[in-house]
């Protein structure tokens, strides 16, 4: 799933004014995607399969086709699951991608945005292409499960794909899920994080529920930004989910967690590939 983000501005600007180039999809009159656009561009992206097919080039990839399906989301969520932030679902046996149809974006697509805006977004801002993408990276995690089944190398039950009421999920294995699937749209530039990445500094800022967002759909990434580089999307999520989840302070200390990983027989040093510097950065 996918959450809202917050947007910070430095001042009251005119949204509309400051895209680059003309929108394709509707925009309402703040500058953000319509219900109508919306639907028009999961039209768009059924008939070209664009967002799919970079996706599938960017992580080397052969993804199963999902139909993206623009929905009121709240009709397919319990009030237990529900959170207004909530922007996407996927239903790996059914082959769907849901995705808010309401106007909650911040645009269709971030690479829309000019320089000046750019600027002024110091992160956040929710885009439908990346809602898409973010999607499409646990749809992918779905298909790398079931394929590792015929193998001796079995995904963990506490990872995708099964209904959410037969998940095992722990804080560590969201926190690696919901990591994968952001990776996906921060390697494809649809999530500005801010210049340094958030990390919790302890258990206390760990478990801070105010700290939620910034955890799971941030410092996620920045986790395993080099795991999965270098191992590459595939192999690199088959040893995340053949492995027990980080425990909590694995997830503040990265090199414990990665230098335990195994994939079968193959034991190598996957410290060395793990996003664990000292000093946070993006790059
Ligand atoms: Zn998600």
């Amino acid at each position: 799933m996918k959450t809202l983000t917050k947007i910070f501005l430095t001042g009251s600007i005119v949204l509309s004014s400051l895209f680059a180039n003309a929108q394709k999809f509707e925009l309402n009159d703040k500058g953000f995607p319509t219900t109508k656009g919306i639907i028009e561009y999961a039209k768009y992206q059924e008939k070209t399969k664009e967002a799919i097919n970079e996706f599938n080039k960017k992580f080397n990839f052969n993804s199963e086709e999902a139909k993206i399906i623009p929905t009121n989301l709240i009709d397919y969520l319990d009030e237990e699951n529900y959170s207004f932030e909530e922007l996407g679902l996927y239903f790996y046996g059914d082959r769907e991608i849901l995705i808010e149809k309401n106007e909650v974006y911040y645009g269709y697509s971030l690479k829309e945005l000019n320089t000046e805006l750019r600027q002024r977004l110091i992160e956040g801002g929710d885009f439908l292409k990346g809602t898409i993408m973010h999607e499409f990276g646990h749809y992918a995690v779905c298909q790398i499960a079931e394929n590792l089944k015929s193998t001796k190398i079995k995904p963990l039950e506490y990872y995708s794909p099964r209904p959410f009421s037969m998940k095992k999920e722990t804080f560590g294995s969201k926190f690696i899920e919901e990591g994968i699937a952001e990776y996906c749209s921060w390697k494809m530039n649809e999530v500005l994080f801010g210049k340094t990445p958030y990390v919790p500094k302890n258990l206390e800022e760990l478990l801070d529920t105010s700290n939620v967002r910034d955890i799971y759909y941030e410092y996620s990434v920045y986790y395993l930004k080099d795991f999965l580089d270098n191992l590459g999307f595939k192999t690199g999520v088959e040893i995340l989910i053949t492995n027990e989840p980080p425990t909590k302070d694995e997830i503040l200390h990265p090199e414990k967690y990665f230098s335990r990983l195994k994939f079968g027989e193959l034991r190598f040093n996957f410290a060395k590939y793990a996003g664990k510097t000292l000093k946070p950065r993006w790059e």
